[in-house]
This record gives structure tokens, sequence and C-alpha cells, in this order.
């Protein structure tokens, strides 16, 4: 026997989680589906444990997309704010670390818990831990789960993108955008660690250290911590700057953020006995190496300023070409994903297809580090769950 739902929702994660909820508490009989035995593993291990939930500086220039001007009517409709007074209703403890960023006191499970609650309160049915298989015919969606099947006029594609496949990360989303007919924009992994070649050999020696940068790709420009690892470079600045970074391109350091116009040559003049890698507001072992790089080891008063221009030029745009990236393995997200072009921006709902939906991560809407991929997952879901 076929059970017939209002909609099926594929994906218990961020953006499933939420629509069902809403779309349960306006009485609509929703199934939520996970390949997964739990719902919410990203959340789970989001923000270190105590996911990062949201971000108050909130603004649809902190997404990437192909249309910079599709996330603006969802995210409008649901703020940070709404998140955060769901978050207190059920009363769970949270801080705001840097930069806007919010996250939980306590553990992350307990925003999986809150949208389990609310699914509760909305009847949502759950078919967790079974792999589903998608149908359509002029009826509907048809969805074959373990023995049975289930039947509805909607069906909601809240996969996500395929980053960190081993806790069940998949691209059904653009295997199914694809059999739908719907268009892709290329996925590629982003808010990601960079890797290095080996004629950057001497940076990946400095493992282990950071420092507060600017890093530059493209157009954009992040003023965060940059980290040196054994296979290249990574930290919030360098993360920030690899969704924007593609194969080829260079990513360009500033190391002197705090510096401007002249310093070096002034450094000089105050200071004329200090060596360069003690005039750098560096970790010491950095300084070193981007003294020596410079090959600038005297002291400065025995530079020419030329010299010291030159490097002050270079300390402020010094450039890298990352081979690579660490891949799906090691990304927060996935840029790209299922075009905008396709979607209402209004309820997500496929132009091509009525009925089909897709929402969160596996649509072309990217976000920031700092909690603007959940609170993206949040709006998108509340836009869908309203429609439904
Ligand atoms: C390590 C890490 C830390 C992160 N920290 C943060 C943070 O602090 N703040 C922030 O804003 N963002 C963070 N993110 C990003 C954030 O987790 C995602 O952007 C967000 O979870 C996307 O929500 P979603 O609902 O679209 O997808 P997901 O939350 O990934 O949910 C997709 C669901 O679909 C299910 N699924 C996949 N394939 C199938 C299939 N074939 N059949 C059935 N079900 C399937 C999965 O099991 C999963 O439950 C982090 C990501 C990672 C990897």
């Amino acid at each position: 026997m076929t059970s017939r739902y209002d909609a099926i929702i594929l994906g218990a994660g961020a953006a499933g989680m939420m629509c069902a909820a809403v779309a349960g508490q306006r009485g609509r009989r929703i199934l939520l589906v996970d390949h997964a035995a739990e719902p919410g593993a990203k959340i789970v291990i989001s923000g270190g444990g105590r996911c990062n939930f949201t971000n108050t500086g909130t603004a649809p220039d902190r997404f990437l997309s192909a249309n910079p001007h599709f996330a603006k009517s969802a995210l409008g409709r649901y703020t940070p704010a709404d998140f955060v007074a769901l978050v207190e209703r059920h009363g769970i403890a949270w801080h705001e670390k840097t930069l806007g960023q919010l996250f939980c006191d306590g553990s992350a499970r307990q925003i999986v818990q809150m949208l389990r609650g609310e699914c509760e309160l909305g009847r949502v049915e759950y078919a967790f831990g079974e792999p589903a298989e998608v149908g359509h015919d002029g009826a509907g969606f048809r969805v074959g789960i373990g023995a049975r099947t289930v039947s509805a006029p909607a069906l909601v594609i809240a996969t996500g993108g395929p980053s960190i496949p081993k806790i069940g990360a998949t691209d059904i989303a653009y295997r199914l955008a694809k059999r739908f007919g719907l268009k892709l924009v290329e996925p590629r992994p982003a808010l990601v660690p960079l890797t290095l070649g080996p004629d950057e050999a001497l940076f990946r020696d400095l493992a282990g250290v950071s420092a507060p940068v600017v890093a530059h790709a493209g157009k954009a420009a992040f003023r965060e911590a940059a980290l040196f690892t054994h296979r290249g470079l990574s930290g919030p600045a360098i993360l920030q700057a690899s969704s924007y970074w593609r194969h080829g391109d260079t990513v360009a350091i500033d190391f002197a953020p705090t510096r401007d116009g002249d310093w070096l040559v002034e450094a000089k003049r105050t200071q004329p006995r200090a060596s360069l890698r003690r005039v750098l507001d560096l970790p010491d072992r950095l300084a070193e190496a981007l003294a020596s790089r410079l090959q600038i080891a005297d002291r400065l008063a025995d530079v020419p300023d030329k010299a010291l221009r030159a490097a002050a030029a270079r300390l402020a745009r010094w450039s890298f070409r990352p081979d690579g990236s660490e891949g799906y393995a090691k990304a927060e997200v996935t840029v790209g994903g299922i075009s905008t072009a396709e979607l209402s921006s209004r309820t997500m709902e496929a132009r091509r297809v009525p009925g089909l939906y897709a929402i969160g991560e596996a649509v072309d809407v990217t976000g920031w580090l700092g909690g603007y991929n959940f609170q993206w997952a949040w709006a998108s879901g509340s836009a869908t769950g309203h429609a439904l």
C-alpha cells in the first residue's frame, strides 16, 4: 500500500528539518526522509561541536551565487533574530564569539534536538536509516523506502552538498536535478584548506604557525587568521578566500595589514639597529622565513630605502599559487549547485517541474564562514515550509 503525504522532504539536515517543522506546524502531512539513521549530522559536528548557528551580520553580499539577488527574498523573510528567538524559546544558552558569529554555550546537539522538537510539534513523520529511490509520474512523486512506497504531490530536495562524504554527504541533489532537467552551476569544494606545491616548500616547514593577515582571492578580501599546515594554507582567512579561488589563480596575503605607506622606511629611521624580522609583527618563525625570502637579514640601517619599499610592497601582497585544495573530504561547504535560475526565489519551487523544490546547500547559494550557511538553510527551509 502506498501512503500519501502532502510533501516528502528528502534530507533531514538543517534545511530539511526547518522546512518539515514549518510545513508540519501549518497542518501539512510531511514525511522527512534520510538515509542516515540520525538527522542533522553536519549540525552535530559544526562550529567545533558548538554550532555557529547564525550570524548577526547576515546580508546578501555575504553569499556567493551566480545570481547574487536570489537569496534576498528568503533571507529577508527569515532573519537571524527569528532563529535566535527559536533558540531562546527552547532555553538554549548561546553567546556571540567574534564578527557576529553566534554559538551554543553547550552542544550543537541542542540545535538538532530543538529542530526535532519543532518537527514533532508539526507531527512530521520520519523515515531514517534506509536508502530512498525517487520516482515521478503524472500524479506526483513516489519514493521507495525499503519495502514500502510513499507518494506526494511535492518533493523537497534538501540533501545538501557532497562535502564530508564520510558522514553521509552525497551528490544526490545534483543527480536528481539533472534527472528533472534542472541546470547546475558547477559545484566545487569551498571553505577548504588550499595546498601548496614543492616551490613553496619553505612555507610548508611552518606548519602550525598562524598569523593575522588579509587574504585576497579575486575581488574578495578577508582580514582574519591564516594558518600554515603540512600541506599548505588554512585558517579562517584562507578558508574564506578558498570559496572565491579557482584552479590556476593566486591568493595574495598581506602579512602587514596594520601597516601602510612607507612604514618600513620609517622603521629604519626610528629603529635603525632592528632587523626586518624584528619589526614584523608576526610569529618568529614566519618573520624569519619572510625575511630570508626577501633576502633582508641585515640591520634596517644597512638596507637601501628602495629595497625596503620593495619589501613592504611584497609583504602587503605576497602571492601564492595553490596547486589545489584538500577537496570534499575537508571542505565545509560546496559552492555551486542547483541553478537559482531554475527556482522561484519566494518558494524555491522549480519553475519547470511543479511540486519540486530545492533548499539549503543543494542550491547555488553559499555563505561565508561564520554561521551564514546555516542562516541560508533556515531561511530557504522556512520559505519552502510556508509554500507547501
Ligand atoms: C565540519 C563542518 C562544520 C560546519 N560548521 C558550520 C557552522 O558552524 N556554521 C554554519 O553556518 N555552517 C557550518 N557548516 C556548513 C553547514 O553544515 C551546511 O551548510 C548545512 O548543514 C547545509 O544544510 P543542508 O540542510 O542543506 O544540508 P545538510 O545539513 O548537509 O543535510 C543534508 C541531509 O541529506 C542527507 N542525505 C544526503 N544524501 C542523501 C541520500 N542520497 N538519500 C537520503 N538522504 C541523503 C544527509 O544525510 C543529511 O542529513 C559546516 C560544515 C562542516 C562540514
